[in-house]
């Protein structure tokens, strides 16, 4: 019986399961991680190619018939099944490759996952429902560009490979399947994934507002800007005036800043994140607002908030701008210019 919640969808079609793993070009010397191997049928086709197989299997049930599926056979010497959820892994070992008819609930977190690997996999061959397969290619304008969308175009070439119907699959989904290869660009673009994904966090919170509105209009954001510059600060240091703001200058800031929900850095792309993803950071934004510090407005804040409004008026002249029409060039202008401020975003 199969556990649809967990995305348990065996792939029937046996031409689909040799040319996605035809797709990923498999060498002798490679090492596949595979991710929800269910019952192998990618598996032993892998296992034909690769030098080694790393399966990573949340049900043990599963995990139990794939580990029958090839014991005493010589294939069983490779192959290296790891039982357990692959988006609580701390650190992936080491691969070559990855391959996966991928479970949809972890679709967005794997591949952020599969994004920030260092050193990059040379090739991803993924199998996703379709419309979270068009988001790795939508472009700035796109109803469905979003911050998944960014990261996936910033640190790889995603080609499709081939479209799927639901009748492949036992049972059958409820909508159809893409399978994408995700090919990360070489040299790695040398940027600090983390820098780069908190920026993109922060402007894909509300993708339709400007992104004057977004910082400067957002208590959130700028309270964990000052965390971060404080930080940078003490690092390097940078010895800070502190202590509260005398008098009329800067007293007003607060009319500008709207209702914050505390939902700080959640976008359209942490729908399908696990829950335990987003306690973590539903407790770290209410941290950040709770801070009795926040509301004082101190001489650090009120540095904080003259470099991003110099950042967005001034240097990158893009504060009227919408986070969904930013290109990458955009993205990699604000994240420079706001670098060389010492605004930092992770
Ligand atoms: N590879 C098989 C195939 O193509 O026929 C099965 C694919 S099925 C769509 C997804 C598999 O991923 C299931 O075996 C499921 O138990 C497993 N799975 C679901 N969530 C997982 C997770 N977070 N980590 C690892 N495996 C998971």
């Amino acid at each position: 019986r199969m556990n649809t919640d967990i995305g348990q969808h065996i792939l029937k079609n046996p031409g689909v399961a040799q040319a996605i793993v035809d797709k990923a070009d498999v060498k002798q010397s490679d090492i596949v991680l595979e991710v929800g191997p269910g019952t192998g049928n990618l598996t032993t086709r892998i296992l034909e190619k690769a030098k080694r197989v790393i399966a990573v299997e949340q049900d043990p049930r599963m995990a139990a018939e794939l580990t029958k599926r090839f014991q005493g056979t010589p294939a069983a010497k490779r192959l290296e099944l790891i039982l357990g959820d692959v988006i609580k892994m701390e650190k992936l070992p080491y691969f070559d490759i990855c391959i996966s008819n991928t479970p949809y609930q972890i679709s967005s977190p794997l591949t952020f996952k599969l994004l920030a690997t260092s050193p990059a996999p040379r090739t991803c061959v993924l199998m996703f429902q379709r419309e979270f397969a068009m988001r790795l290619f939508a472009k700035p304008g796109d109803k469905l560009y979003s911050r998944l969308s960014v990261n996936a175009q910033m640190w790889a070439k995603v080609d499709h490979v081939m479209k799927v119907g639901r009748n492949n699959f036992n049972p059958p989904p409820q909508v159809e399947s893409n399978v994408v290869r995700i090919s990360p660009k070489t040299p790695r673009p040398q940027v600090s994934y983390e820098e780069w994904d908190g920026l993109l966090r922060v402007c894909f919170v509300r993708k339709n507002r400007v992104l004057r509105s977004g910082f400067l209009g957002t208590a959130s954001v700028m309270a964990m800007l000052e965390a971060n510059y404080r930080t940078f600060c003490a690092q390097n240091e940078i010895v800070l005036d502190d202590g509260p703001l005398e008098g009329g200058e800067g007293m007003d800031v607060d009319e500008e800043v709207q209702e914050d929900d505390g939902a700080m850095l959640m976008d359209e792309d942490d729908e399908d994140v696990p829950d335990f993803f987003k306690e973590e950071r539903d407790k770290q934004a209410k941290k950040l607002l709770d801070d009795p510090g926040r509301k004082k407005k101190g001489k650090v804040a009120e540095l904080v908030r003259s470099k991003v409004k110099k950042v967005l008026e001034v240097d990158t002249e893009l504060a009227e701008k919408r986070a969904r029409l930013c290109d990458e060039g955009d993205f990699l202008k604000l994240l420079y210019a706001f670098n060389q401020e010492g605004i930092h975003f992770a």
